[in-house]
């Protein structure tokens, strides 16, 4: 009888070049492949929350890409502590293959899936696909990880080689998939049987980006009144898009598109080593800064009312497709915890409710970076001008009227707080704390 393992998906939504994957099928069992709706997340999600619809339909278009190979992908809704054991009991799996994820509750999520597959006798085995680097990979010559971006992205660029970008050519092995006749192939479980609407509000975007965008993507980038930058968040965040594709066509178009998949490593290696950083500023001293909280100006940041039109058009923006532009994202935050004084843990926690592309490490960098706290953050001097930002990024008002087309009418706000005013109250109250 042939042994049977598991390939569990998890942020790795597709079949081509699929790390893990490939590891598994090589391994010489028959791969059984699963997901795990996960209701310890899925529990604390609104039940028309659009990142789900994504994934159903990632799930569902993987079931038919299984289908196609006559195999099926398994589907099961729980906490994946029980059930993956669970499946491994019934069909008596000798191992289970998946790719790593380095976020704290994913790690400690694993640590416990591997004590219990250890007590059924079966081997847990991770691969990397998220990042081209992890862990230890670029380290420091001191051997500490690096917590400024730009020595961290030489030294990423100095020991990167074809071995790192190289695709894994799973369709060469795909013959050792666990078989599965075709009317035994299990139906997905629709939204609402999991507790979620199917209706879908918000577009999202393709899983690829033209040669052409990337080619102009240092001049284009930005701006938000353009489709000038890739849109792969989402895809990223998922797996629906392989990291080493994207690197690979970044090297051959475009440097500037490179630095900032750079930067996409570069804070998954932060939380890896510095988790406490989801919680408290990554330079303790900030945990000093004495917050303002005002729930009036709060609701205004949050509904786009602040009378700062590129903050506004931003955070409608984020309200209405779930998705802000990078250029605008640095600003609302700057302007919440600087302008407003408000702690940065509150934007990113409203981030992550509405962000299409949240990501843990990345949210994270990106506030405590707009905030000061961060690891290689701005400068707590530093305070973002929303409106020279404006007249820099988006002079012809154009990103501005799609977002706010009240703007000039007597409908839009006053503005909230007086530039000049919460620019030294925020240098005073920052240096007080540090
Ligand atoms: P492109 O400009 O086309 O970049 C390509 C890819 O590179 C992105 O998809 C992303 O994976 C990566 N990338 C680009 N910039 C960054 C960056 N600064 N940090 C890390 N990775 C980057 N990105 C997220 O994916 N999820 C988040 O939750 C998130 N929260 C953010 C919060 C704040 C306050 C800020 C300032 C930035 C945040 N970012 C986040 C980073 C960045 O804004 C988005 O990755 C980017 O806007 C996504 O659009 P794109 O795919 O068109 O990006």
């Amino acid at each position: 009888m042939e042994s049977i393992a598991l390939f569990w998906h998890r942020r790795d939504l597709r079949l081509s070049d699929n790390a893990g994957l490939y590891k598994a099928l090589k391994s010489g069992n028959r791969i059984q492949p699963v997901f795990v709706f996960d209701t310890t997340i899925l529990n604390r999600l609104p039940k028309n929350d659009q990142r789900v619809i994504f994934i159903h339909q990632a799930i569902q278009r993987l079931k038919d890409q299984y289908a196609s190979f006559g195999s099926d992908l398994l589907v099961r809704l729980g906490d994946p502590v029980e059930v993956i054991p669970q499946l491994v009991s019934e069909l008596k799996a000798v191992a289970v293959f998946t790719n790593r994820d380095y976020e704290p509750d994913a790690i400690q999520r694993d640590r416990t899936v591997a004590e219990k597959l250890n007590a059924l006798n079966c081997e847990f085995v991770g691969a990397k696909d998220h990042v081209i680097f992890e862990k230890n990979e670029v380290l420091k010559s001191d051997g500490k990880p690096y917590t400024v971006y730009t020595p961290y992205s030489r030294k990423w660029k100095e020991i990167l080689t074809d071995f790192y970008t190289k695709s894994y050519p799973i369709e060469s092995y795909i013959a050792t998939l666990r078989c599965c006749e075709t009317e035994d192939i299990e139906r997905l479980l629709s939204l609402e049987e999991i507790g979620f609407s199917s209706q879908q509000t918000q577009e999202f975007p393709a899983a690829l980006v033209s040669d052409e965008l990337l080619n102009r993507y240092h001049e284009t980038r930005d701006i938000p009144s353009i489709n000038g930058t890739s849109r792969l968040s989402l895809h990223l965040r998922f797996g629906t898009v392989s990291i080493r594709y994207l690197v690979r066509q970044a090297l051959q178009s475009n440097p500037t598109f490179l630095n900032e998949l750079i930067w996409r490593d570069f804070y998954q290696c932060i939380l890896f080593h510095f988790p406490h950083s989801v919680h408290s500023s990554f330079k303790p001293q900030y945990d000093n800064i004495q917050w303002e909280y005002d729930e009036r100006q709060f609701q205004a940041w949050c509904e786009g009312k602040t009378g700062y039109p590129l903050v506004d058009a931003g955070m409608r923006e984020l309200n209405t497709t779930g998705f802000m532009h990078n250029r605008v994202r640095m600003v609302v935050a700057s302007f919440l915890t600087k302008h407003l004084l408000h702690d940065w843990r509150l934007g990113e926690r409203y981030f992550a409710e509405k962000l299409l592309d949240f990501d843990l490490a990345a949210n994270v960098g990106g506030w405590q970076w707009a905030a000061g706290s961060g690891c290689d953050a701005a400068p707590y001097f530093r305070v973002f001008n929303p409106t020279s930002q404006q007249e820099k990024f988006d002079p012809k008002f154009e990103y501005i009227k799609k977002w706010v087309p009240e703007f000039g009418t007597d409908k839009y706000p006053q503005p909230i707080v007086e530039h000049k005013f919460a620019r030294e109250r925020c240098l005073e109250r920052y240096k007080r704390a540090l």
